[in-house]
């Protein structure tokens, strides 16, 4: 399979796009593998990608129960940033900006990542301070971060009339430039056919039930399509990761929450950033502009466990009713989806990233509602721990035994209840 090119891209508009071959090859598992990469998410992709592109491993297989993107990968809302207030989530979110400011060009493909920044409004003097506290420490950790007051706000916020009445009143922001979208898709897309063109095998339809063990020792997993030995396995099932981890025996803090986003009729260009409106008692809703014109919002979790994928109206009718308050303009919009994901929600808000016991078993978990803009940073740190048996500095903190020693990574200070997260 040759790189695309802009020359490419013309050759095939003028012969009628008939050389465009599949982006990775559909195959049945082989019998081993050095590598077993659970899950055909972004994370699960990125990781294999990684081990095979810099830590030289060859036989890499990702083992995907559906179809690759079908999980939350493909139901987000897009948004990348890196505007965190804990040093240990700045510098890893921070590393996975960067790389999705030089992902494209590394990956060859287009994944219309678009900085047009995120801009979190404060909506009472307490928020506002907290933004400034947060933008504070960004500073100082090195990461771009503008506070704005309400006429910065409505001037680089140009779908905004900050001053209007609403419910609650816009205080002022906190800005990040650099941060913005990326096409979820087109990273799927991007990483599989990476990964694939470096040998790793993507095999769909195919679930992992349990692990083989001999003499103790895990040797591989087993699947809805027969055992396939591995030397190694890494764990990268997002919403089903406690799930899958009962099955193998192993406790976990997490529960499963789901997360609904919706998208209105498309129109003309708008909204040319991201809105993330906070209200001071709880609730919110961010917003965006896809490329097809349609708006993209969401809000908080539905509050309760479930693993149905299938979101609750109440929810759709809160998150709407604040971006009617935040945009008044788009009140006459229908709404023409709606859709939720399964969150793996940890008890500080953090994930995991570890390597479960002296096995040769890997977790990568517990990306709440923020895994997305993850996944670069993510799935090279994985393949390293992976490729390595031992944590790079990144993501040192997010290890599992935190949860024993009180060493949390509680971002939003919401306490051991995932529902406030
Ligand atoms: C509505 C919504 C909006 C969101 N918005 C944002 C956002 O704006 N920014 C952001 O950063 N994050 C956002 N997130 C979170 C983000 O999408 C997730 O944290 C991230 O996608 C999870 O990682 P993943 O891509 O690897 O997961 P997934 O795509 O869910 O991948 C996991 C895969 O594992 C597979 N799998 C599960 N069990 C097994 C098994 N036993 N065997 C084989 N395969 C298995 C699943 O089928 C799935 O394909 C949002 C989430 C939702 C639901």
């Amino acid at each position: 399979m040759g790189g695309y090119s802009a020359f490419g891209l013309l050759r095939e508009a003028i012969r009628g796009a008939s050389a465009w071959q599949a982006l990775w090859e559909q195959r049945a598992p082989a019998t081993a593998y050095d590598v077993v990469i659970v899950g055909g998410g972004g994370h699960g992709l990125a990781t294999a990608y990684h081990l095979a592109r810099h830590f030289g491993l060859r036989r890499v297989a990702v083992l995907e129960r559906t179809l690759v993107g079908y999980g939350n990968v493909g139901r987000n809302t897009t948004i990348v940033r890196s505007n965190y207030l804990l040093p240990e989530n700045q510098h890893f979110y921070e590393d996975s900006l960067r790389r999705w400011h030089t992902l494209g060009r590394e990956l060859n493909y287009n994944i219309m990542f678009s900085p047009r920044g995120v801009l979190d409004l404060a909506a009472s003097d307490d928020q506002w301070v907290a933004c400034a506290r947060r933008g504070n420490a960004m500073r100082l950790a090195g990461i771009d971060a503008e506070l704005l007051d309400r006429t910065g706000v409505g001037r680089f916020a140009r779908a905004l009339d900050p001053s209007a009445p609403r419910q609650f009143q816009i205080h002022g922001g906190l800005l990040q430039r650099r941060a913005g979208t990326v096409r979820h898709d087109a990273v799927v897309w991007g990483y599989a056919r990476a990964a694939a063109r470096l040998g790793v095998h993507i095999i769909e339809h195919c679930e992992v039930l349990g692990v083989s063990r001999s003499a103790g020792r895990i040797t591989g997993v087993e699947t809805s399509r027969g055992p396939v030995a591995a030397e190694r396995i890494g764990i990268a099932v997002a919403g089903r990761t406690a799930e899958l981890a009962r099955r193998l025996g192993i406790a976990l803090p997490l529960e499963t929450h789901l997360l609904q986003a919706c998208v209105t009729e498309p129109v003309k260009p708008m909204l040319d950033t991201v809105l993330i409106y906070m209200f001071p008692h709880g609730g919110e809703v961010y917003v965006s502009q896809s490329d097809r014109g349609g708006l993209v919002f969401g809000g908080m979790l539905d509050g309760y466990p479930s693993m149905t994928q299938r979101g609750e109206l109440t929810r759709v009718r809160d998150v709407a009713g604040a971006l009617t308050s935040l945009l008044p303009q788009v009140k006459q919009l229908r709404l023409l989806r709606h859709w939720a994901g399964m969150n793996d929600m940890s008890m500080d808000g953090s994930p995991i990233i570890d390597r479960i016991g002296d096995d040769e078993l890997y977790l990568n978990g517990g990306w709440c509602y923020g895994g997305f803009k993850a996944i670069p940073a993510s799935g090279y740190a994985f393949a390293e721990l992976i490729a390595r048996g031992r944590a790079g500095d990144l993501i040192r903190p997010f290890r599992l035994s935190r949860f024993a020693s009180g060493h949390v990574l509680d971002e939003r200070g919401g306490g051991p209840f995932p529902a406030r997260q």
